[in-house]
């Protein structure tokens, strides 16, 4: 058993949230197909979960430093960081 999007990681409302659920459905996949019966699915499972843990902690630090300069009272600081923040 495993969970991925919302129920594993909640993220700010920034643009994230549903294209990690979707990409980490699609590795799931990916990655149980690969396997192919041969090796140990809950072996595939947790690799797939350290990959997603790892993505979206990075994800989760980058979208809450945003959410803290959107709401933060200087607007050219939310500006700036739409420039900083490029996908991992
Ligand atoms: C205001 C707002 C704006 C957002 N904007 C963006 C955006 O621009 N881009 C982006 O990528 N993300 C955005 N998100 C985040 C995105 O909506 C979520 O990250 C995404 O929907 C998560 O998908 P999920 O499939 O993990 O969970 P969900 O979409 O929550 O799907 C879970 C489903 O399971 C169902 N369910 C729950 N319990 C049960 C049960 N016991 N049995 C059967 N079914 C059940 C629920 O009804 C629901 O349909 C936004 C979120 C908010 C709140």
């Amino acid at each position: 058993m495993t969970l991925l999007g919302d129920a594993a990681h909640l993220m700010p409302p920034l643009g994230v949230g549903a294209n990690l659920a979707m990409l980490e459905g699609a590795e799931l996949a990916e990655s149980l197909v690969a396997a192919d019966g041969s090796g140990e699915p809950d072996e595939v499972v947790r690799t797939f979960e350290e990959r997603m843990w790892a993505r979206a902690g990075r994800w989760a630090r980058m979208t809450m430093a945003g959410l803290e300069r959107l709401v933060g009272p200087d607007p050219s600081e939310a500006l700036a960081l739409f420039d900083e923040v490029q996908p991992s």
